[in-house]
Parts: C-alpha cells; structure tokens; sequence
C-alpha cells in the first residue's frame, strides 16, 4: 500500500458509485486493494474505457442540466397557466359586471361565450351557448351583421324590435374579434326607455308648436284683418279685439305652465319640504278661486280639522290646489259644487277635491296626467285650459314625496286626491 491510498480509494469508489461499470470490472478481478485494482485496471482497458467512463460522467452531467431546464419549463409554464387563468377570471368578472347583454360567437357564429346580462334580455331558459343569432333572435338582419363580422371582419349595429309580454327595443353592437382571433363579440343594450323618452321628447314639440300656433294664428289673422279696414267697423272691430285679446292671455298661460314645467324638470326651484299647516294654504288656494267659481254660480266649500299638518313645501301645495280647484270649477256645470277637505289617514294627509262635474269616462284615467292629455280637446281649450295642469300637479305632488289620484263617474264628478306625509 503506497502513501495516500486511503484518498485514492475514496476517489474511486466515488467514480464506481457513479459508474457501476467500474464496479463490475473490479469485482470480477476480485481486488480488494481498488486503488491498486483501479491503476491495474485503468492500463489494462487503456485509454479507450476511461474515455468511455468520462463520456458517462458528461451524459449524467447534461442529463441532470436537461432536467434542470425541464423543471424550469415547468415552472414557467405552471406560472403561465396560473397568469392565463387570473387574466381569465378577471375577464370572466368583468364581462358579468357590465350591465349590457354580451356574447361571443366562433367563427361560425355560434355563441361561445355569454354574461348573465344577456340572459335576462332573452327568453327565459332559453339555451344560448352553441346556438346561432338566427335561432335565438330570429332576425335574419342581426344573423348577417354576426355572419360578416366573422368572415369579413365589418362591424355594425343593430336595432332588433322584440314583441311579445315584455316588448322591449334592442340595439346591438356587432365588432369582429380582431387581431388573429375569429369570431366576433356583440353587445345587447336595451334602449326601450330611452326610446320611449325620445318619443315624449318630440310628441311635446309636436304639442307646443301645435298649442302655440292655434292662438298665434288667431291673434295674426283678426290683427291683420282690423289692418285692412276692419277696425272702422264700429260692430265687429270690438269683438275681433276681445279675441285677440283672449288669444293673448291663453298664449301667456300656455307659455307660463310650459315654463313652470321646464323650471321643475331642471330642479332650479328646488322645495322646501317642511311641516306645514294646510288651514292656511287651503284658505289662500280657495280665495284666488272663489270669483272664477261665483261668477260661474258653482258653490264652493273647504272642511279642514283644525292643527292638521304635512310635510310639503307651502308655495308648491297652494299650486296644486289652485290647479286641482280651477279644473273643478272648469268642468262643473252653472249650479254644482266643489268641495276641499283633509284628513288624516295614519302617517299620512289626504287632501281632497271633489266636484259634481262632468265626470271622466275611466279609459281616460290612466293618461290624465300625462303633458297636454285631455278628454275633449275642444272643450279644454274654450275653458281655456292648457293641457298641462295636471302635469304640474303630478310633478309638484311627486317632489314632494307624495300621490296624486283620480276617481271619477261620467256625469256624476270626480275625485282627485293628494296624499302627502303628515306632520
Ligand atoms: P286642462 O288645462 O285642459 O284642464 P289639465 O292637465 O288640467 O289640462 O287636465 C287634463 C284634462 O283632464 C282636461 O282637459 C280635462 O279633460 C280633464 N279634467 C281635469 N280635471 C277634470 C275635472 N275636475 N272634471 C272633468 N275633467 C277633468
């Protein structure tokens, strides 16, 4: 045994571990000094097998780097796979966040993919995800805007008309995917409110323009009549000026309620709701209408319990109630009456008036309120009402957290009821 053995071996065994092709060599020879046998061995096989041994040693070397790599992979690929889905659920959070009806189809324009949104603006239960826009919607014109958004990569947009229990207008929004995706997305708003105000909006131009020509015309044509000569005629030149002069108050009328409502759409005069005492503001209404009503014979009457009290804003209820009290003087027949009373019903005041009048058929009851609504336009308008009183009423009463409603029998009269917070 040479000095340094002990280390020789160590070496050794440590290659045999790594090489069991070594170890199989040195047990044949059956050594058991291996340093000795390794030295023997090494010249025996030549240079050729340590070759071979440092070739193995260089395969583990790269085979534990190659498994390395492929952890590494891995882990980048699991880190991917973690990001995709986070993206994922993200995106999935979103599209059910969005208030409009979204979907999106596959190239072939089948749906992929929904929110919960779209759901509801489809028929219930309805089975959505594979199916076509022909077959869910059935409108040949949404189908072909989904079909060229997909083949063509063109958007557009839509309004599908849905009839039906709950008919509603649909505009939708068709985009191709975009970038290497196929497919295309599309958005469902529902714009039935917003059509349904674009069309107040214009029938109250309509309405305005219509109101204010009927008096305009009239004032133009007797002005210009008493121009050419008319106003000589000491017989008729009186009367056309009472027109015109009775024309020109319905204009202003006209023009004060229209302003009155576009002062309350805007909010600029906002009330003060506060606790009010209605013996009061019922006897300044009832005195502005008493001459209308005894120069027309109507007998009129007020019953308030004393100390009754609501929450409303003073000025606004004298309105409603002078509002409310000219309409029953209106259209209350020479000898009828009409009548004011309160009471208070629990946490609540009801403020009613109540005439014998001509009464409305119940077809009418529902619009009443509505802007220029009336029962028999000509009537109204010889009355010299403008349509809008009762828009008034209801907006007012509504600002001020309360009801306004209407009970009425043909010939027999009518009811309307204010029911405000009791204070
Ligand atoms: P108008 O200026 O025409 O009176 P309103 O908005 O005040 O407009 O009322 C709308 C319509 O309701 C009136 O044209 C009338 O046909 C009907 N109406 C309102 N109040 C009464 C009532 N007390 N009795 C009968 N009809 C009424």
């Amino acid at each position: 045994m040479t000095a340094g053995g002990p280390a020789r071996r160590g070496a050794f065994w440590a290659l045999a571990a790594a090489c069991p092709g070594l170890a199989a060599f040195a047990a044949t020879l059956a050594v058991t000094d291996l340093p000795t046998a390794l030295l023997a061995g090494a010249a025996a096989a030549g240079v050729a097998t340590v070759f071979a041994l440092v070739g193995q040693a260089e395969r583990v070397r790269a085979l534990a780097a190659e498994s390395a790599r492929a952890a590494d992979e891995e882990r980048g690929l699991r880190q991917e796979r973690e990001a995709v889905l986070q993206t994922e659920r993200v995106l999935g959070a979103a599209l059910e966040g969005i208030a409009d009806g979204v979907w999106i189809t596959d190239a072939s324009g089948a749906v992929v993919r929904h929110n919960a949104a779209l759901r509801r603006l489809l028929e219930p239960g309805q089975e959505i995800l594979g199916k076509r826009p022909l077959f869910l919607l059935r409108r040949a014109e949404l189908h072909e805007a989904v079909m060229r958004a997909c083949s063509e990569g063109v958007p557009a947009v839509v309004e599908v008309v849905m009839e039906g229990p709950r008919p509603r207008v649909l505009e939708v929004q068709v985009a191709p995917l975009g970038g290497s995706l196929p497919g295309s997305a599309a958005v469902f708003r529902d714009v039935t409110e917003l059509k349904r105000l674009e069309r107040v909006r214009q029938d109250f131009v309509a309405n305005v323009s219509h109101e204010l020509r009927t008096p305009i015309a009239a004032i133009l044509g007797y002005a210009e009549t008493l121009r050419a000569g008319a106003l000589a005629d000491a017989v008729h030149a009186p009367q056309m000026v009472e027109i015109i002069h009775r024309q020109s108050e319905r204009l202003s009328e006209l023009v004060s309620d229209l302003l009155e409502l576009s002062r309350l759409d805007a909010r600029e005069r906002p009330l003060s709701v506060t606790p009010v005492g209605l013996g009061e503001v019922v006897l300044r209404a009832t005195e502005a209408m008493q001459p209308r009503a005894a120069a027309k014979h109507v007998s009129m009457t007020h019953h308030i319990p004393d100390g009754l009290a609501a929450r409303a804003d003073a000025k606004a209820l004298e309105q409603v109630l002078v509002n409310l009290l000219d309409n029953a003087v209106k259209y209350t027949p020479e000898g009828g009456t009409v009548e004011l009373s309160a009471r208070r019903d629990d946490e609540r005041v009801e403020l009613s008036v109540r005439d014998t009048g001509l009464g409305i058929e119940a077809r009418h009851l529902p619009r009443l309120f509505e802007r220029f609504y009336r029962v028999d336009r000509g009537r109204s308008r010889d009355m010299g009402g403008t349509g809008l009183g009762l828009s008034i009423v209801r907006h007012l009463v509504s600002a001020m957290g309360g009801d306004v409603r209407v009970q009425s029998q043909l010939g027999v009269g009518s009811t309307f009821t204010v029911v405000l917070a009791a204070a």
